[in-house]
């Protein structure tokens, strides 16, 4: 595909898509309703389609039995965490391979035209992002994950939770689904700008951000203070009327679809003339900049509300140096004032 057709690159082989990052359809002024019935079918499929296809697969078939999972036990708590490490590797495994190591599209579509294989660094364990995010993914964050799962699977199993049956409240439990994606995004914003707070930052995001040019391993490369957090937001389904399959949704969206961000590529070309659309740029903007875009895709956009929205344009650059002049000037003035 020819990638210069849907934006440019510049001398270092970056390259900008020519359509601004937007926030989605139903927030967007003038109001098109034919921009929304169009934007439907992109919230579901594919992404979010196969989160949910996911999450069938885990409680139909892959769970242990429901009475066993009624108290902690170690042989479930591994059994759950080798299925998550298999999930994952052999997902983000896929990507990392055809696009990052096979390089089947070499740069076209890539934000960073650079490979972080080629620039080893000493922020990284063993200088490599790579091994420092893999190893960071399967032996901390999947682990955190595979804790919350399981507090998750007990509290269902004793019935500390309401556990609602599909069968008479399909309608609510397809609504839970639904909003999951908007919940994960206020709860991702607020989680994500507490650990901007420059003290949280300095001890616990800043393990995220070390890659700055973000591939596949990176998307649950996080200290546990944020991995434990971040993971706990499939918990919600524990304080409202919901159902395993609901639960496995967001956990799944959050733990497999982390990966959304940190693709690297606006498009990932499948063949001559299809591509699947990745959804990273907005969060890669974030890994680039630091201080803008503290939300997800733009479902709901709080950035727009707080002032912090990049879509990637000049225009929206000037706004963040004009915000960052403003930021200097105050701290200069309570510095004198101290
Ligand atoms: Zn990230
Ligand atoms: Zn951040």
């Amino acid at each position: 595909m020819d990638d210069l057709k849907y934006g440019h690159r510049d001398k270092r082989g970056n390259w900008t898509p020519h359509k601004p990052a937007q926030p989605a359809p139903i927030w967007q002024r003038p109001f098109s309703l034919i921009k929304v019935l169009n934007w439907v079918p992109k919230y579901l499929w594919p992404w979010n389609a196969f989160h949910l296809f996911t999450a069938l697969l885990w409680v139909l078939v892959l769970l242990p039995s429901w009475e066993s999972l009624a108290s902690f036990s170690f042989s479930n708590y591994a059994y759950l965490y080798i299925l998550n490490a298999i999930g994952m590797f052999v997902f983000l495994g896929s990507f990392e391979f055809a696009y990052y190591i096979k390089r089947k599209q070499e740069n076209r579509f890539k934000y960073n035209g650079k490979f972080p294989a080629d620039y080893p660094s000493d922020v990284f364990w063993f200088k490599s992002q790579n091994i420092d995010n893999f190893l960071r993914s399967f032996f901390v964050t999947i682990p955190l994950w595979t804790l919350v799962e399981v507090f998750m699977l007990w509290a269902y199993a004793n019935s500390w939770a309401v556990w609602l049956p599909w069968t008479t409240h399909w309608l609510w439990l397809s609504f839970v689904i639904l909003i999951s994606p908007a919940v994960h995004e206020v709860y991702f914003f607020l989680l994500h700008r507490l650990i901007h707070i420059p003290m949280l930052y300095k001890y616990i995001h800043s393990v995220h951000h070390n890659s700055i040019n973000p591939s596949p391993w990176s998307s649950l490369s996080m200290h546990p203070g944020e991995g434990l957090p971040y993971m706990a937001e499939a918990l919600l389904h524990l304080l409202i009327p919901s159902n395993p399959v609901c639960a496995y949704f967001t956990l799944h969206s959050i733990g497999f679809g982390a990966v959304n961000g940190h693709l690297g590529f606006e498009k990932l070309e499948l063949s001559q003339n299809t591509a699947l659309e990745s959804h990273a740029y907005f969060h890669y903007l974030h890994h680039k900049y630091f201080d803008v875009n503290f939300g997800g895709d733009g479902v709901v956009p709080l950035d727009k509300l707080f002032g912090t929205w990049h879509d990637g344009t000049k225009e929206a650059d000037e706004l963040m140096k004009a915000r960052f002049r403003r930021k200097k000037e105050q701290m200069q003035i309570k510095h004198k004032s101290n």
